[in-house]
């Protein structure tokens, strides 16, 4: 028999809650059976302070070379400091498409049950591009750039990935009726490209009116085509529908390299307790797994996950309740190794 192939990842566990969540989702992967080789980078503040640098550029030289990234969450300092590590490890890899699936567990209950949605999310451009001066002292410009390239590619990874996956609907989200040019050219793309998929139902909602209609019934949503800021909020907003940010996970996928991180961010206020919810992050591996082609070990943890939640006897807080991270992760483990149909 073959040897089994050894995958290199790049791992960034980051601050805040990311080093517990982390910590979790490698013990439970290292279970799976696939093999794995981690390149470990600190990244933002922790890293500036051991490197003078906040993306260190062995950090980057790992990526570039392994092509995968498992990340947890990085601090973004507000109003000032240093740019965004997440932005920036986007925009350096051109990881055009944020890939957020969201999808209720079993035993969770909710005001929405059997919510399938799927959110893509341009990643590279927008308000994100970090264009901000001041012109006058008290006036501020902050520049939006949406260009015919970043939008035509977007609405194509969108397309094309409904097609693979059987999904009916595709809205473009925007306001178009205000920022004429830029979400008016967005839109554009978007409707070219639709051209090609005939059997994928194509509509447009503005932004505003979405959220309600998301609120309202998400039910009549498939899968959301956004600009990289709205795609932002409207992420958050349908982390709620199947239980909050402790559960969503997320792709930032690009022509060469791929990174796994969860849509939460370091949340602060429960850092370091062991009260996180690795599930997000858990999810998003499971993506990186059917990235690398390890289907089988995804399928293995994916069931495993659903058993925990089904079971309801080890959540942790933000659903509902009582264990840590560590007795979480402890019970996945669990469910998998007395998992014989495997
Ligand atoms: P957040 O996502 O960190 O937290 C929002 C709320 O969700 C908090 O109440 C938090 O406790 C809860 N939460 C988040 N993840 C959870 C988990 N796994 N388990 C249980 N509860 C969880 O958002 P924020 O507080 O607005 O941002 C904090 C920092 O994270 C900021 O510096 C922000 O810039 C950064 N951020 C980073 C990323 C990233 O690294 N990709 C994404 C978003 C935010």
């Amino acid at each position: 028999m073959a040897e089994k192939k050894t995958h290199k990842v790049t791992l960034i566990p980051g601050d805040g809650i990311g080093p517990e969540v982390t910590q979790a989702v490698v013990r439970i992967l290292e279970a799976t059976g696939v093999k794995w080789e981690w390149e470990r980078f600190a990244a933002g503040a922790e890293a500036f302070e051991i490197f003078g640098e906040y993306i260190p550029a062995d950090l980057s030289d790992s990526i570039t070379r392994n092509k995968v990234a498992l990340k947890g969450p990085v601090t973004t300092p507000i109003g000032g400091g240093f740019k965004s590590i997440n932005v920036t490890l986007r925009k350096q890899f051109d990881l055009f498409a944020n890939f957020r699936p969201i999808k209720n567990l079993p035993g969770l209950d909710s005001k929405w049950p059997g919510v399938d949605l799927i959110i893509v999310r341009e990643n590279t451009e927008g308000e994100y591009v970090g264009l901000e001066h001041e012109v006058v002292p008290g006036v501020v410009e902050s520049i939006k750039v949406i260009t015919e390239k970043g939008s035509t590619r977007i609405a194509k990874f969108a397309f094309e990935y409904a097609r693979k996956h059987g999904r009916k609907k595709i809205h473009s989200i925007h306001k178009a009726n205000i920022m004429k040019l830029s979400d008016g050219l967005f839109l554009r793309c978007a409707r070219k490209v639709s051209e090609g998929f005939p059997e994928i139902f194509y509509g447009e909602h503005i932004i505003d009116n979405t959220c309600m209609q998301l609120v309202m019934n998400p039910y009549q949503y498939d899968t959301l085509l956004l600009e990289n800021l709205y795609g932002d909020i409207v992420s958050d907003l349908c982390a709620a529908f199947v239980g909050g940010l402790g559960l969503v996970p997320g792709a930032n996928l690009g022509a060469e390299c791929a990174i796994f991180e969860a849509v939460h961010g370091s949340a602060p206020d429960i850092a370091g307790k062991d009260l996180a919810n690795p599930t997000a992050l858990l999810q998003s591996a499971i993506l990186m797994l059917h990235h690398l082609d390890e289907t089988e070990a995804a399928n293995k943890l994916q069931k495993a996950l659903e058993t925990v939640y089904a079971e309801r006897k080890c959540l942790t807080r933000d659903v509902g309740g009582t264990c840590g991270t560590t007795q979480f992760a402890d019970a996945v483990l669990a469910a998998m190794e007395t998992d014989t149909s495997l």
